[in-house]
């Protein structure tokens, strides 16, 4: 596995892969790497010819008030895991933001709403690094975790607008025992907040029970939802269409029902996809 540090050696050896009619597969991370990263590599491994993982904690994507400082990196144990899953190469690149930057890439529209209503500048910085490291990785396949749901869409859709030729695969939501959706940032909890971050998987899985039931209205999804979580700070509580990320009055199709909070020194974010049965659908005549 090698360490590849700048834009123009990533693009080199990339190129002499694509040359070789290799397939790269691609996961970018921001590092402290955990089981839900891990199942990413994994499919990006064992999907592509050659494998490659980026670690880069984007301050494009941090607004002044936020974590970049503080964000955990375990760049040791970060090559362990990418070795030991069959990563042949990380790019770790370091500044990719030189003097006199000044392009970013906005996504329109999948970016309004969930998370720009507490952070205005993250899917900028998201779309513009992600292209940075499309740019220079030449991936045929990129791997995002649907964890992150609303980054996902905004990749996809920026990766079809710019005609981009990388196909982008949305991962399931890795999750400790007990429900707890994995994060990097599931570090900065004490054991009082960890008991307490629980609250938002489970009661997505109470909404996924009232979906299973019938229940179609977003605001009985929302206010139980809502409810269950009252011992968090919440950002938001909201259900959305899958890919426009525009929110919707009843369940129809495929929704995401996608909340954030605050636990204690910890941003939080989980999300539920459900898609309605055909059977229903068709019942329906839709
Ligand atoms: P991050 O390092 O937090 O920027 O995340 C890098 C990638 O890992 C993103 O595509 C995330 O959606 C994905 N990811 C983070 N947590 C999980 C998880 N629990 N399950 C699956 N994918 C995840």
């Amino acid at each position: 596995m090698t360490v590849i540090e700048t834009p123009a050696e990533m693009r080199a050896w990339s190129t002499a892969r694509r040359a070789g009619g290799l397939h790269i597969g691609f996961v970018p991370t921001m590092g402290a790497l955990h089981a839900g990263h891990e199942s990413l590599m994994r499919a990006a491994a064992a999907e592509n010819d050659a494998a490659v993982l980026s670690i880069y904690v984007n301050p494009a994507q941090f607004a002044p008030h936020e974590d970049f400082d503080a964000y955990p990196r375990t760049w040791e144990a970060d090559l362990a895991m990418a070795a030991a899953t069959g990563m042949d190469a990380v790019y770790a690149p370091r500044n990719l933001y030189p003097e006199g930057y000044a392009t970013h890439v906005a996504v329109e529209g999948v970016s309004d709403g969930l998370c720009s209503g507490t952070r205005p500048h993250f899917f900028r910085g998201v779309a513009t690094v992600v292209a940075k490291l499309f740019n220079a990785v030449q991936p045929d396949r990129a791997y995002f975790g649907q964890k992150d749901a609303q980054q996902c869409a905004v990749i996809k859709r920026m990766a079809r607008d710019l005609d981009m030729g990388v196909e982008v695969v949305e991962m399931p939501i890795v999750r400790e025992a007990d429900g707890l959706a994995m994060s990097s940032r599931n570090r900065y909890l004490g054991a009082e907040d960890r008991a307490r971050a629980l609250c938002l998987s489970r009661a997505l899985e109470t909404a996924r029970g009232m979906l299973e039931a019938g229940e179609r209205d977003a605001a009985a999804l929302v206010a139980a939802v809502r409810a269950a979580i009252a011992q968090v700070d919440i950002d938001y509580v909201e259900l959305v269409d899958a890919d426009t990320m525009r929110p919707v009055a009843r369940v129809a199709g495929t929704v995401l029902l996608a909340v954030a909070a605050q636990v204690g020194p910890a941003r939080l974010i989980d999300n539920l996809k459900y898609t309605v049965p055909d059977t229903e659908r068709n019942a329906a005549g839709v």
